[in-house]
């Protein structure tokens, strides 16, 4: 059992660690940056996170290695003894692993992501959001993020297809050993994010930047098949959503053109305005991060001079499925001395925050502290600007979801959640109206 698992964690480093420190790390770094799919980088901190749970999730698929052999071993799964017993049926198995596990991991990823039913309970709900969700906390994955995975998930990625195959086709062990090592391998390089000299995966990090496409892999068409492909971010809207206006490719460059307008006019506006008043260093109206997250899940950090949330797939921040959600909802822009929260809609309510000083009116202008946690509603869903909830800082001054709930929000337009984060409502409860496009929007070029 130990060689066994050193095996596997000294793989794990050498290929994961070796080709996150080359693309990222390395004095290559700046001559592969034309390469890289999603311009923007991960901090490092992300890269710390993932390479603990993929080293945990090794360990997880470590379990799943000794398991089967044990089951060989006690005859209680059939096996081919040699290779010389059916060296064709063998040869036929181990050249396709790589298409007979794609389906098993669509089944099990789609599985983890809202099903979107009404007449039956919608599980994968409550699986994204205790399970899933920590793969999508690598919203600019890297190699290590391929199995920055959840244990349960880790466990059900590595025995899925490898038990179910070994059994139903009498593999021999070397093939059902091959398909928990092409798991591996394949999710790693598959989420390099680099076009060369990484694998070039964009249907993946598609899935990464909009969550509800793009479940399987690009070489098995199934989501194709059952209708959640997506080729482009505008793509989504045929996958949730029908509008007869928004899909026109000159609308939306209108549309983007308008966003980044209102966008940088409101941080030209504050730059003059500060500067004014007599800030007027560099490092006073330097951007600095903004962490956002969309319904408690999914956390990400923006380096941007503004940054727009709203429905729009044009916003940087997409509160989209929730019918509730203006296209534009609310402008941020981030300095050092605090958030400038600009409530564009007149719709932003606040939900909850860390530091319950002073009351936010719909409409208005809000300054936030930098290291203060606010939660905003927007339609039934909620968006966290600042540290994550249970960060010391947030902890130390957080009440109890339900206290700052029944305070701040007696209405109960939002569902509680398990966490003492921003989950309140969610947007698969309502229709999918996506990307409906109003008329009274700052965004609208109708
Ligand atoms: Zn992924
Ligand atoms: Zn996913």
């Amino acid at each position: 059992m130990w060689p066994l698992l050193v095996r596997n964690l000294i793989a794990t480093w050498v290929i994961c660690g070796f080709w996150d420190w080359f693309l990222y790390l390395s004095p290559m770094k700046e001559v592969l940056r034309p390469f890289k799919m999603n311009p923007k980088y991960p901090p490092l901190r992300q890269l710390q996170h993932d390479a603990l749970h993929t080293t945990l999730a090794t360990l997880c698929g470590s379990g799943v290695e000794i398991l089967l052999c044990r089951l060989w071993a006690t005859g209680m799964l059939p096996m081919q003894e040699t290779l010389a017993e059916a060296p064709l049926w063998t040869l036929l198995w181990a050249a396709t692993i790589v298409h007979w596990r794609i389906p098993h991991f669509y089944l099990m990823h789609r599985g983890m992501h809202p099903w979107r039913t009404t007449r039956v309970p919608d599980f994968g709900k409550f699986l994204y959001r205790h399970v899933h969700a920590q793969h999508h906390k690598s919203y600019l994955p890297t190699a290590f993020s391929g199995t920055n995975m959840h244990p349960v998930e880790a466990t059900l990625y590595y025995l899925m297809p490898s038990l179910f195959m070994a059994y139903l086709c009498r593999l021999h062990p070397a093939v059902a050993l091959g398909c928990i090592f092409d798991c591996a391998v394949g999710a790693w390089l598959g989420h390099d994010g680099f076009r060369w000299p990484g694998a070039g995966d964009f249907f993946h990090q598609l899935h990464h930047e909009h969550f509800d496409c793009n479940y399987g892999a690009q070489h098995i068409p199934i989501d194709k098949w059952l209708g959640t492909y997506c080729g482009s971010k505008a793509d989504l809207k045929k996958v949730w959503g029908t509008s007869s206006s928004v899909g026109r490719e000159g609308n939306m460059e209108c549309t983007q053109a308008r966003c980044r307008a209102v966008r940088d006019a409101f941080a030209e506006e504050l730059h003059l305005a500060l500067k004014s008043a007599g800030l007027s260093r560099e490092t006073d109206l330097a951007a600095v991060p903004l962490r956002v997250e969309v319904r408690g899940t999914a956390g990400r950090a923006l380096l941007d001079r503004s940054i727009a949330v709203g429905a729009k797939a044009e916003c940087d921040v997409q509160v989209f499925g929730d019918e509730e959600v203006l296209p534009l909802q609310f402008l941020v822009c981030s300095l050092p001395c605090g958030h400038i929260i600009a409530d564009i809609s007149g719709r932003t309510a606040l939900a909850w925050r860390s530091n319950p000083s002073a009351e936010l009116a719909a409409g208005s202008v809000w300054m936030i502290p930098p290291e203060e946690r606010v939660v905003l509603q927007v339609g039934h869903s909620c968006v966290a600007l600042g540290p994550p909830a249970n960060s010391l800082k947030a902890r130390k001054k957080a009440r109890t979801f339900g206290e700052a709930f029944r305070e701040d929000f007696p209405a109960k337009k939002c569902q509680k959640s398990s966490s003492a984060s921003t989950s309140c409502g969610s947007l698969y409860d309502s229709k999918p109206d996506i990307y409906s496009l109003r008329s009274d929007s700052p965004i609208s070029c109708i």
